[in-house]
């Protein structure tokens, strides 16, 4: 059996991965196929998570054949996996155009407190979640533009930003790993529960894509996660704060890492564009449900911004504001000239933050044993298919 995709022309046909139900339904229609065959291909997709046409099975052969000739369907390829003891899983994608990204799995089968995961210690309500717990964090960018001096990934500089498909596609090509891998068994058809927008990238210099990734996810014919289970972190491009508060529901996590404008605008420049103060304002109008808090991110650098007044200032800032921290001690990347304050100082600064009635966790350094911090696999590679 031929292998479709191989006959059709690698040139500008639109994205299957990338395409809502209602836009699959008028291709489905433009090919004079019935329209019940929307949703069945839209499933195939979504909720299947399908890396090829060829697996679509009970669609006929010659209406896979047209498709193929009109439409692309992005899927990307597994290139390096790491495994932690931990259980983390640090993958290597590769893009269609050879671009490389990273997705992170973070599995907490104990459901119990773990800390890289935001939605830490509830759900909606306070209640408190003991549900085994397994999160991707995806990509949205290769590369990142936004240049934050402690970031490997800024080093890149912003290649080009991923599709709505390709984003999603991280999400579909982990499930089939872990379902590959077994020992799944809660829904072994797709074992992520939950997602965080933490990769490469920021998530909102990429709006329009990451908005319409968020549509496939959450779409209940396709992969159905539920707007409670997923984060989008930014390092506070206000405008889109307040689009992604009147256009999802999903939570907000914010990278604020300093705590005045002249540290913070040393470590990152979109300070200079979007202060702290436009920052937190944006913070207080984002629309919140009841019992949810925005995560604040705040990576420890030793001797920057780790002292027990940052503690005291940061804690000042967020009052009045539904908010837990979440302490990230700094993965040292070798050349970039920031250290990690160990945890003595991380804790103490920890406790500044409860005293003053703050929640706060140190995030677990997850795989920290097989490859240092964020975006250290994905742009080693693009380094070496550069050379
Ligand atoms: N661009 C978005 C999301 C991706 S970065 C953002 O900045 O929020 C995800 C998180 O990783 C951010 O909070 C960032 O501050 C943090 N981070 C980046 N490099 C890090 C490093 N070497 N060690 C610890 N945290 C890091
Ligand atoms: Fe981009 Fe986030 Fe890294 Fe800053 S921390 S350079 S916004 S990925």
């Amino acid at each position: 059996m031929l292998p479709l995709l191989s006959e059709a022309r690698p040139d500008d046909r639109p994205d299957l991965r990338s395409m809502m139900l209602p836009e699959v339904a008028a291709l489905v229609e433009r090919l004079g196929e019935k329209p019940f065959r929307a949703k069945q291909l839209f499933r195939w997709v979504h909720h299947k998570g399908a890396a090829s046409l060829d697996e679509m099975t009970d669609l006929p052969r010659p209406f896979r054949e047209r498709l193929a000739q009109v439409a692309s369907l992005t899927t990307l390829v597994i290139d390096a996996v790491q495994v932690s003891i931990d259980g983390t899983r640090k993958y290597r994608m590769r893009t269609a155009d050879g671009k490389l990204i990273e997705s992170v799995y973070m599995p907490d089968e104990t459901g119990g407190e773990q800390a890289f995961d935001p939605d830490v210690e509830a759900d909606e309500g306070g209640v408190p979640s003991k549900r085994v717990r397994r999160t991707l964090c995806v990509s949205t960018q290769v590369g990142c533009a936004m240049g934050c001096g402690f970031c490997l990934t800024a080093t890149m500089g912003l290649v080009r930003n991923l599709t709505s498909g390709e984003i999603a596609d991280q999400v579909y090509r982990v499930n089939a790993d872990l379902r590959a891998l077994g020992g799944v068994a809660m829904d072994p058809q797709r074992p992520l529960t939950n997602l965080v927008y933490m990769g490469m990238g920021e998530p909102l210099h990429n709006y329009a894509h990451v908005k319409r990734s968020l549509d496939l996810l959450l779409d209940e014919q396709g992969a159905n996660f539920s707007h409670r289970h997923v984060t989008v972190s930014t390092s506070g491009l206000v405008p889109n704060i307040q689009r992604l508060g009147e256009e999802t529901q999903v939570k907000l996590a914010v990278s604020l890492n300093a705590t005045t404008d002249e540290q913070r605008e040393r470590l990152m420049p979109v300070d200079r564009k979007w202060n702290i103060a436009a920052l937190i304002d944006a913070c207080r109008k984002f629309p919140m449900k009841y019992g949810r808090r925005i995560t604040f991110e705040y990576v420890l650098l030793r001797g920057v911004n780790d002292t027990d007044e940052d503690a005291s200032r940061l804690a000042d800032l967020l009052r009045g504001i539904p908010a837990k921290v979440n302490l990230i001690p700094y993965n040292e990347n070798p050349g970039l000239g920031f250290g990690d304050p160990g945890v003595e100082r991380v804790q103490a600064f920890r406790r500044i933050l409860e005293l003053r009635g703050l929640a706060a966790m140190v995030r677990k350094n997850r795989g920290r044993d097989i490859s240092a911090a964020c975006g250290q696999l994905a742009v080693a590679g693009n380094e070496e298919a550069r050379r």
